[in-house]
């Protein structure tokens, strides 16, 4: 642990988690010069493979978190289901960023929302749902459709349903039950979009944004993420603000990534929020003077944030296993990279699963039209269908 000065070039820096979220950051945070130490059960995870040193240990072990909190200048963490309690015991012996507060709130949907709306942020309709009897009540107050979901652990769509109307109602209270206690039940917003922005915070309180992305979902989980967003100017910025306004409310220090409805009256609602990097925002890597990996260091580490500026309009593609179903075996990269503009980013995933995230490729292009119709045409070769 250091004192109250920046965490320079030459620190040790902690991720629990080694998925590809915490991957990519320890490939930028090494390009910086910073030592990396991560924590995961997997010796060989995504993380595994690139970091210094490995803590190997499920991430829910409050004494391997503590020992990586005792042995790094500051930890982070790469997604938000790891136990909050242990971080909150680790915090005491070092730093922790975005610290347990943070991790409170965004690991429960019903904190989350709560604490959201607390703040005069605009979210969904809600309402918390335990018994049947408070199904009928949150159904009869909210009207369908709705959609009914697990308060914890939901993540890329599960552990939701939507209901079309009052007698799917019965089903699935049973269904998510039997997954969680806590059920939270949100009106259906018929949105026109859904684009999330990043806000990242120093331990100084200085916020900057990346620009916001429009997001397009496929089965619950980002397919493709668009830059700049086909939005007007004023919701560009409603957005912006809103974003910083979520990382000074909820004094995060780190990234917080800002998931959003925009309805069809150019409305804006909160859908979620990760303290953490975010698939939607991969587009930095290779479109903005600053990666939202390196943006997360600097945060963390204390030093100036960097410029969010957008240098190119991008389109990512996320590439699924199902990608490599397709293809039969390894994806066809070389015709994928023919494609002009595109990037590709690879986990290390030994394991290709249907719905299993596994890469995605960064396309740039003089417009986004271009970019999209060039990023889809590099995963239809990478595919095997170019
Ligand atoms: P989530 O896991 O909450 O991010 O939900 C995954 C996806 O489901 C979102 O990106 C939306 O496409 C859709 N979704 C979630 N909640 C709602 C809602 N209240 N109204 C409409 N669509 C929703």
């Amino acid at each position: 642990m250091t004192g109250s000065g920046p965490i320079l070039p030459g620190g040790i820096l902690g991720v629990v988690g080694g998925g590809q979220l915490g991957r990519m950051f320890a490939l930028d945070a090494r390009r910086m010069g910073y030592e990396v130490v991560v924590l995961d059960s997997d010796p060989e995870s995504p993380t595994g493979q690139v970091a210094n040193d490995r803590i190997v240990a499920p991430y829910t072990d409050t004494d391997a978190v503590m020992r990586l909190v005792e042995r790094c200048d500051v930890v982070t963490y790469e997604f938000e289901n790891v136990n909050a309690a242990a971080v909150a015991t680790a915090e005491g012996a070092g730093f922790v960023r975005p610290g347990s507060h943070v991790l409170r709130v965004a690991q429960h949907r019903l904190v989350e929302k709560g604490a959201l709306a607390e703040n005069g942020f605009p979210v969904p309709e809600y309402a918390e749902v335990d018994t049947m009897a408070d199904m009928v009540r949150a159904v009869e107050r909210i009207g369908t459709p709705a959609v009914l979901k697990t308060a914890t652990s939901g993540y890329d769509g599960k552990g939701q349903i939507v209901l079309r109307s009052a007698v799917d109602m019965r089903e699935a209270h049973a269904e998510l039950r039997r997954q969680s206690v806590a059920l939270i039940l949100e009106a259906f917003v018929p949105f026109d979009m859904e684009i999330s922005v990043i806000a990242a915070r120093g331990p100084d309180g200085d916020v900057v944004c990346f620009p916001p992305s429009e997001n397009q979902h496929v089965n619950g989980i980002l397919d493709v993420s668009i830059v700049p967003a086909r939005i007007s100017d004023e919701v560009r910025n409603a957005a912006v603000k809103l974003a910083s306004g979520i990382a000074e409310a909820l004094d995060v220090v780190g990234l917080v990534a800002v998931e959003m409805f925009v309805t069809i009256e150019g409305e804006l609602l909160v859908n979620e929020i990760a303290p953490r990097p975010h698939n939607s925002g991969h587009y930095t890597q290779d479109a903005c003077a600053t990666s939202q990996f390196e943006q997360l260091v600097r945060a963390i580490c204390g030093l100036p944030l960097g410029s969010t500026e957008l240098l190119s309009p991008v389109v990512m593609v996320n590439l699924l296993g199902d990608v490599w179903a397709d293809a039969g075996g390894t994806p066809d990269w070389d015709a994928a990279l023919g494609v002009r503009g595109s990037v590709l980013h690879l986990y290390g995933k030994a394991e290709a699963r249907i719905g299993r995230k596994m890469a995605h490729i960064n396309v740039t292009a003089p417009d986004v039209e271009t970019a999209l119709t060039r990023a889809l045409d590099a995963r239809e070769r990478a595919a095997g269908r170019g």
